[in-house]
């Protein structure tokens, strides 16, 4: 049998279902499925997501040959369940053809509505129908999306207003009213006529007019949006694949512009911003589904309580709401009651929150998508724990619905309540996203990007965002839109990234030509600073001081979930008592890296340090470690106590001795060292000149430092256990593990490890009491991967130095790899940049290899990472997977790291 490109459904039966959104796309798949499961659909067809590729290959005019035979069915399928007949003038089908991937990338891709119409038609169901305002309502909104999504004629430059809009504005003007509802019919044909002309005038085409054409220009066009700007950078940053395709569903339009007994709308099962288990969402009367999404009337509440809420904070008053601004649940009760059975019965199906868009046409309640709502951070978690506790998800399944990384927005730092309380209110939009931001204002998303690339924190403010924004949204650290509603597309990306939003803020007047906005009569240029509270919609002028987060209700109570079925524990590198504190209030275990380097550079330790480096001698190295020695105690004095009790791995000194002095071009610098060591210049510069090392990195480092100067492993091992020793004296319980870095060969640990031996026993001796230690060594050269055996004969641990160990197996240097890293991942030769995500098949196969033949010589011996991939979720998994004791990531990583290992831990 030929490939099956196109699957249909409706009137209760489809040939998909949800567990096929590979095929058919999140939105073909549960359009299916709501067939099966009794929620009403208007019937329609989904062509899959494979054809997307196949058109890539093919092209388009093959891809129509291809799927002539089996649209025109499907189109024959829908016509007889609607009873109608598409192009047909008497008795028309009109249908809405939309974009739907695997994964939801909500506004990305294209959708066009009220597709079939011509003049014909447009009379025909004038006839029908009796009601001309509708029809050419929506004729007008069809030639408007068609013209801009498949004929592309679009503003100019960034400043210029839509074409379309321009002309809707003029026209409006000419009839003397604001809303786009209150256009007459006359106007309405006018708007059909100027927009067809603006088409051809500027992309040289005519309008089509045939249906048939203009459902494979639509479905091609959806194709093609796969690819669109804003469709690929949105997959880049959600790690969606290219691969994917997406799916095209067309499905007979239902109309929610026929007058006072229709209307559309947008709504969430569960509150998509904070988490809280209430149903919302926001409908318009007499509208169609563009108008609640793209902010441009203002949208009313679906519930009385939303909307009670929505007008104390807009300051309106009961009556007022209750007159001008009525729920849905007020202004339509009986269909309301009907939707909100029909939203439970969603979430109870799929069991996590539903984001859904529906229509009402003439008192007729349609769905028209479901799907898992995006959601932030917080609103994750919540859900995830609610659900949990109303026995909906069992703990597994909640572990596993919350996304590591999206975590990071629980720790992002909040406002101050004293700060905030001090601070001005100039405004109030709706809290569309939550969170605490504060920024210089922008207003184009390219100034968003490179204000951000040079160091900035802004705030974009716009009159409205489409999806074109994305990526200024992405670099900025809040958006402020004077129009759309909380499921405006602002509002719903904005949640999905986790970004704080505040949208609707309907006083605020922006000027993208001169780069103002005025506020209360006050105006704000580009460059000027405000502050957004996205979870009370509350806009600041100024900077308003943040404090840090916790880890407290809800959030806990996931990470004690994390414990319990984690086999992995999280540790942190840390160099300071206070990371330390930080790491430890977010759950890390113990710290897993301590660079001792980062401990040199404050005050008097550098002129010690960079003596010790400028001796020719033993005597007067040994005469500078004396120095250091103190220093370096209370240091590890410090971090110890932080993590009394729980395990300390510290590092010898690793880095090439040149980055301790300054370098060859900073003759200043070395003139202020040469005063204050008491030399000459030329001294300083030709003891300089002789730390050159052509591959630093490959150097003069790590272990190699110890075996030449080995006064430096005793001095360091003296600080370490003798600032153990004085914990053990005071009543504390230090677990110090001395590790030594860049090992390739058993003999160099060998012998690093018999100068920490000697020089314990001395310490003991001194201090009267012993301590329980541990030494160990990284793994962060492929020969001591390969030769681990060997190596685990005379370490009692091993710590995967995974940035090394990258650098190493792929031979790309840390430092220079970024000036072609960007063609490997634009060629698609590298997927994700190996420093960041460790390479399994690679870097992972040596991992794999050097625990099992570590653990071969020392049975269950203590394995864990320390490079950066320890906090990073796919990295971590893999670790846990190899049967790692620990990962060790940066403090504000610990919590994903945790979370992480526990899914880990939970997928087996
Ligand atoms: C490593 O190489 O992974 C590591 C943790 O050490 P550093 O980054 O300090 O070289
Ligand atoms: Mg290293």
């Amino acid at each position: 049998m030929s490939q099956k490109r196109v699957y249909t459904f409706g009137n209760g039966q489809a040939e998909g279902n949800a567990t096929m959104r590979e095929v058919l796309g999140g939105k073909g798949a549960n359009l299916a499925e709501m067939n099966h499961i009794g929620v009403p659909v208007p019937p329609g067809f989904t062509i899959t997501t494979d054809t997307c590729n196949e058109y890539y290959e093919v092209g388009q005019e093959k891809i129509v040959e291809l799927l002539t035979a089996e649209v025109d069915a499907a189109v024959a399928h829908t016509e007889k369940l609607m009873n109608c007949k598409f192009g047909d003038p008497k008795n028309p089908l009109l249908v809405s053809v939309r974009s739907g991937a695997r994964a939801s990338m909500p506004g990305m891709m294209d959708t066009i509505l009220n597709l079939g119409l011509n003049d014909e038609v447009a009379a025909g169901m004038v006839e029908k129908t009796g009601n001309p305002h509708f029809v050419y309502d929506s004729y007008r909104r069809f030639v408007q999306m068609y013209g801009d999504v498949v004929m592309g004629l679009k503003p100019e430059n960034k400043e210029d207003i839509d074409p379309f809009e321009a002309i809707i504005e003029k026209v409006k003007e000419e009839q003397g009213v604001v809303l786009d509802k209150d256009l007459s019919v006359e106007s309405l044909k006018k708007l059909v006529e100027l927009f067809k002309k603006a088409i051809k005038d500027q992309t040289g085409q005519d309008f089509p007019t045939d249906p048939k054409d203009q459902l494979w220009g639509a479905i091609c066009a959806v194709f093609r949006s796969w690819m669109n700007d804003r469709a690929i950078l949105y997959r880049k940053m959600e790690g969606i694949p290219d691969e994917w395709g997406t799916a095209v569903s067309v499905m007979a339009m239902v109309f929610g512009n026929m007058g006072d007994t229709s209307a559309t709308g947008v709504c969430f099962s569960r509150d998509a911003g904070n988490g809280e288990n209430l149903f919302n969402g926001e409908y318009l009367i007499n509208a169609q589904g563009e108008d609640v999404v793209a902010g441009i009337r203002t949208p009313q509440q679906i519930t009385k309580i939303g909307s009670q809420r929505w007008a104390e904070r807009a300051g309106i008053s009961e009556e007022e709401r209750v007159a001008k601004y009525p729920s849905m649940e007020e202004a339509m009760p009986e269909l309301y009651k009907e939707l909100d059975a029909l939203q439970d019965k969603l979430e109870k199906h799929y069991h996590d929150m539903q984001d859904m868009e529906f229509t009402v046409q003439e008192g007729k309640l349609w769905f028209l998508q479901t799907r898992n709502g995006k959601r932030t951070g917080t609103a994750m978690v919540k859900i995830a724990m609610d659900l949990l506790h109303e026995g909906m998800i069992d703990e597994k399944t909640a572990l596993l619905r919350c996304e590591p990384n999206k975590l990071d927005e629980l720790l992002h730092p909040v406002f101050d309540k004293a700060a905030l309380k001090a601070a001005k209110v100039i405004t109030q939009g709706l809290p569309a996203s939550p969170g605490a931001a504060c920024g210089q204002i922008v207003f184009h998303a390219d100034d968003a990007e490179a204000w951000h690339a040079n160091g900035h924190k802004v705030i974009m403010v716009r009159i409205e965002t489409s999806p074109e924004d994305l990526a200024g949204m992405s670099a900025a650290e809040g958006i402020l839109t004077a129009r759309g509603g909380m499921t405006s597309h602002a509002a719903v990306v904005a949640r999905g990234m986790g970004k704080c939003c505040v949208s609707g803020a309907g006083e605020i007047h922006v000027d993208y030509k001169t780069k103002t906005v005025e506020i209360g009569g006050v105006v704000y240029k580009e460059g000027d600073y405000i502050s957004l509270n996205g979870t009370t919609g509350q806009v600041y002028a100024g900077q308003i001081a943040t404090k840090e987060a916790e880890v407290s209700g809800d959030f806990k109570e996931l990470m004690d979930l994390c414990d319990k079925y984690t086999k992995m524990e999280i540790r942190t590198n840390a160099d300071t008592p206070h990371d330390a504190q930080v790491a430890r209030n977010f759950g890390a275990k113990g710290i897993g890296l301590t660079r001792t380097e980062h401990m040199f550079f404050e005050g008097e330790k550098i002129k010690a340090m960079r003596e010790m480096i400028l001796a020719d001698s033993v005597e007067g190295r040994e005469k500078a470690l004396a120095k250091l020695l103190p220093f370096q105690t209370e240091d590890f004095y410090g971090i110890l106590k932080a993590m009394d009790g729980c395990h300390v791995n510290i590092r010898l000194l690793d880095p090439p001795l040149h980055e301790f002095v300054p370098a060859d071009d900073n003759v200043q610098g070395q003139k202020d060292m040469a005063a204050e060591m008491g030399v000459t210049v030329e001294e300083i510069q030709r003891r300089v000149h002789s730390l050159h090392e052509n591959n630093p990195m490959l150097g003069h480092r790590g272990c190699r430092l110890g075996i030449t100067f080995p006064e430096i492993t005793a001095m360091q091992t003296r600080a370490i256990l003798t600032a153990a020793c004085r914990l053990k004296k005071e009543g504390c319980d230090p677990h110090p593990e001395i590790m030594v870095p860049l090992i390739g060969i058993m003999y160099e640990l060998k012998q690093q490890k018999e100068i920490i031996q000697r020089v314990a026993k001395e310490v003991f001796a001194e201090q009267g009491v012993e301590i329980e230690f541990e030494i160990g060594t990284m793994i962060e050269i492929p020969r001591a991967a390969l030769t681990a055996d060997r190596i685990a004969t005379e370490a009692e641990y091993f710590s995967f130095g995974t940035n090394d160990l990258t650098q190493m197996t792929f031979g790309y240097s840390r430092d220079d790899v970024a000036s072609f890293l960007p063609d490997y991942l634009e060629k698609k030769i590298l997927k994700a940049d190996p420093f960041q995500v460790l390479d399994q098949k690679g870097v992972g196969q040596l991992i794999k290899m050097a625990v099992e033949k570590g653990r071969a010589v020392r049975p269950g011996m203590r394995t864990g990472i320390c490079g950066e991939h320890g906090g990073e979720p796919s990295s971590v998994k893999f670790c846990a997977k190899v049967g790692m004791n620990y990962a060790s990531c940066s403090p504000f990583r610990v919590p994903i790291a945790r979370l992480a290992a526990a899914q880990a831990a939970v997928e087996g």
